[in-house]
């Protein structure tokens, strides 16, 4: 942020009227407290009273900054954790900042600190209120993970589940199962029916894949109109059987449309475990090679890959 540049703000000015220096203090979005070499609190504004809304009025001048913070740990749901390096960060000499999130008025409040110390000793504080700006943070990467059209996991985050599971799968040595889902003539779809119609039907075919399978199952819309499930703790015996509930609820689905009942007839669903003996590009590509042979022996069926 640039100096404030007006003549009326100079240092000269604001120290012979302290009144006033008071009064911009009190209007800085910025909470302050300015704390002595013993702890003492010397000065502070209204604003971290507003942020922190600690009981009885807790910031006062003299006041011994260590039992504020004490206050503070009890009143914002810190744990012990906290509150030893709350109070040993007190004693830092050089300038650090640091994000705390607290409970404030029944809600999570994210704080930045910032810690500058004075060169006699003691410090001043700065606490900005960066709440809003966590959500948003929070917000664009849960976007980031999810396919906007469908709502399930994108081609990005779903290669990072499978690359995890891998992981997990390999060290306790546990089932692990991927499917492979191409919604046959799809283009069929989108000429006849209009490319809204289309995404419609991608739409529907998520919630009823959603609808089929467990929670703790990783859905992933891959490609146009590809999808794949990552079925932790499956083996392939059990994964057919979840591959064919697929394919009889997605017989049954119709998207229904102005122009007309729109069915999704065909669906090919390739299907491959690995039990700790692959490597992530072994098993995509083995379950990519099931829905490739389920395509060419006749659709509307699932192949599976030992
Ligand atoms: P196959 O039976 O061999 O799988 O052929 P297909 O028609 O299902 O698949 P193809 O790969 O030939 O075409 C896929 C089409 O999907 C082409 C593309 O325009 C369409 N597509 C990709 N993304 C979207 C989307 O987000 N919405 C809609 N409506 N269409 C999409
Ligand atoms: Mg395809
Ligand atoms: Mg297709």
């Amino acid at each position: 942020m640039p100096p404030i540049q007006d003549p009326c703000m100079n240092e000269t000015a604001l120290s012979g009227q302290p009144e006033l220096l008071n009064v911009v203090l009190d209007h800085l979005p910025q909470g302050i407290v300015v704390v002595g070499p013993e702890y003492e609190v010397l000065a502070f504004n209204r604003t971290v009273d507003v942020l922190f809304n600690l009981s009885g009025g807790t910031f006062r001048i003299g006041e011994d900054f260590r039992e504020i913070i004490k206050i503070w740990v009890n009143e914002t749901g810190q744990d012990e954790a906290m509150r030893s390096t709350a109070l040993a960060r007190l004693a830092h000499r050089e300038y650090f900042k640091v994000e705390l999130s607290q409970w404030v008025r029944g809600e999570i409040r994210w704080v930045l600190l910032t810690h500058n110390p004075l060169p006699g000793g003691g410090f001043v504080r700065t606490f900005t209120d960066i709440t809003e700006h966590k959500r948003l943070e929070e917000k664009l990467r849960e976007i980031s993970r999810i396919d906007s059209l469908t709502g399930l996991l994108n081609r990005h985050t779903f290669f990072e589940s499978l690359a995890g599971e891998i992981e997990r799968s390999k060290r306790y040595g546990r089932p692990l199962t991927l499917m492979s889902i191409d919604i046959d003539h799809f283009k069929l779809i989108n000429d006849t029916f209009g490319h809204p119609a289309g995404d419609r039907v991608l739409r529907e075919f998520a919630q009823a894949l959603l609808s089929c399978m467990r929670k703790c199952d990783h859905l992933g819309r891959v490609g146009g109109e590809e999808f794949a499930v990552l079925l932790p703790e499956m083996s392939l015996a059990k994964a057919v059987e979840a591959a064919n509930r697929i394919l009889s609820m997605v017989r049954l689905l119709v998207v229904n449309e102005s122009i007309s009942g729109l069915q999704v007839k065909f669906t090919v669903i390739g299907v491959a475990e690995t039990h700790g003996n692959s490597t992530f590009e072994q098993l995509v590509w083995r379950a990519d090679e099931a829905l490739y042979r389920a395509k060419r022996e006749g659709r509307d069926c699932y192949k599976t890959m030992e």
